[in-house]
């Protein structure tokens, strides 16, 4: 009795509209503002999204939900590197849907095994150890770089230390915010993890000072993304791996956002002929369709790891592994990183030249492009406002600046309207 009367009034509720619809047909019956309102009762407000809900894409454009076109220049956050539902990916995890997606690690699978060698191969390190977000990456990274302390360096117990810089961006875990300089991503969220050293970026004075018996590692991203497009000067890295090597510290590089072509070279540390110890990456590793992460690093340091001292359900499985190992090669085949460098010079050299009355300035390295406006000119949320009214979709980061990172794939015709919209609001 009790049960039948659940079920009447489920059928009245989003369960019964899922029964009688299907999961895409009541996707597809939600209009945009029930899609909003829905979002802001049921989903908490970590996020400010912009007033679009969208609903389709494909390589660089998207459309919401009354079929308005998009060029999508965030690229979410530069993980749609290979553009929206890119065929020859979408081709693998498809067939691979057929096949074995999720098996964990109590048992090998052929899918992790293959992208494993493709990771070090790329990236021309020795050992990698799979995850999902780039959070999971970057804490990956600090364990090992701490046992590698204390089993290698021999650092007295616990009393390792890590360094890392002002501005930086690593993730949202309790101990990647606990060395954040960030009051946003940090308020309230203590106590935090001990052991963190924080010093200025591009800073090499700093980096010297900062350094004990204790320290094992510095982590650092080449260009600071989500810290406002922040290029370090040249030969600051080159310098940071000649300190490294003289202090016994491992270099740690987030490469999560810079990392598969988004600056115009494979990695961004490439620019400065250097090779960290270990690095982290996601994002763009997922080929746009779900989230992988990985730390490859030397062999003396993911040694460190022995059965039981890390793992995750999710990390290495098929379904993942063989979508990351396509979105690798089709990094390759699609030569992504001469693509990035050429269109985002483009992009730098059209808005440089719209002599905009409202930009502070242009930052960038391929198509990592940061924009940021004069004070007065008002938010980097009031362009980016504006943009999207004429079709363009960015996202502003520390207030006063937009940034540009879209898909890879972009073409030159996508290009073209995006400078017009560009121009059309900076020079208003
Ligand atoms: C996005 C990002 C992260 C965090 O990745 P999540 O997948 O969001 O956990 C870490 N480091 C850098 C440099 C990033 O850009």
């Amino acid at each position: 009795m009790k049960e039948k009367n659940d079920n009447k009034e489920r059928s009245k509720s989003i369960f019964g509209e899922l029964e009688k619809y299907g999961v895409l047909g009541v996707i597809e019956r939600m209009t945009a503002e029930e899609v909003i309102g829905i979002t802001e009762k049921y989903s908490a407000h970590n996020y400010a999204p912009l007033p679009v809900v969208v609903d389709r894409g494909e390589g660089a454009r998207v459309w919401d939900k009354e079929g308005k076109e998009y060029i999508d220049l965030i690229g979410c956050y530069s993980a749609v590197s290979h553009g929206h539902r890119n065929k020859r990916i979408i081709e693998v995890a498809m067939k691979q849907m057929d096949k074995l997606l999720n098996t964990g690690r109590p048992v090998y699978n052929s899918e992790m095994a293959l992208l494993m060698k493709v990771l070090c191969e790329y990236t021309k390190m020795d050992m990698a150890l799979p995850m999902n977000t780039g959070a999971e990456a970057v804490e990956t990274a600090l364990k090992a770089a701490r046992r590698w302390g204390y089993g290698i360096k021999k650092v007295p117990k616990d009393k390792a230390e890590i360094i890392a810089v002002e501005g930086n961006f690593h993730g949202r875990t309790i101990t990647i915010v606990g060395f954040s300089t960030e009051e946003a991503y940090r308020n309230d969220f203590g106590p935090f993890t001990p052991g963190f050293k924080i010093i200025p970026y591009n800073n090499i004075d700093a980096l010297e000072k900062a350094i004990n018996d204790n320290v094992v590692a510095f982590i650092i991203e080449p260009i600071q993304a989500e810290g406002g497009v922040i290029i370090p000067d040249k030969g600051y890295l080159a310098e940071v791996r000649r300190i490294c090597d003289k202090h016994n510290i491992l270099l740690i590089l987030d490469e999560i956002q810079t990392g598969f072509a988004r600056t115009g070279k494979d990695f961004a540390h490439q620019w400065e002929g250097i090779k960290p110890d270990l690095m982290t990456l996601g994002k763009a590793l997922g080929g746009g369709l779900v989230p992988i992460s990985a730390v490859v690093g030397r062999e003396e340091v993911m040694k460190v790891f022995d059965p039981g001292s890390h793992g995750s359900t999710f990390g290495g499985n098929p379904f993942a592994s063989c979508i990351a190992v396509e979105a690798i090669m089709e990094t390759i085949r699609e030569n992504l990183a001469e693509k990035a460098l050429k269109a985002g010079e483009k992009f730098i050299t059209a808005i440089k030249s719209f002599n905009s009355p409202y930009v502070k300035e242009v930052r960038g390295k391929g198509l990592l492009i940061g924009v940021e406006f004069k004070l007065e000119a008002g938010t980097g949320h009031d362009f980016a406002d504006k943009l999207l009214k004429l079709g363009i979709i960015t996202k502003d980061t520390h207030k006063q600046t937009i940034r540009i990172t879209p898909p890879l794939t972009i073409t030159d015709e996508e290009i073209s309207i995006a400078i017009d919209k560009l121009r059309m609001v900076l020079t208003k």
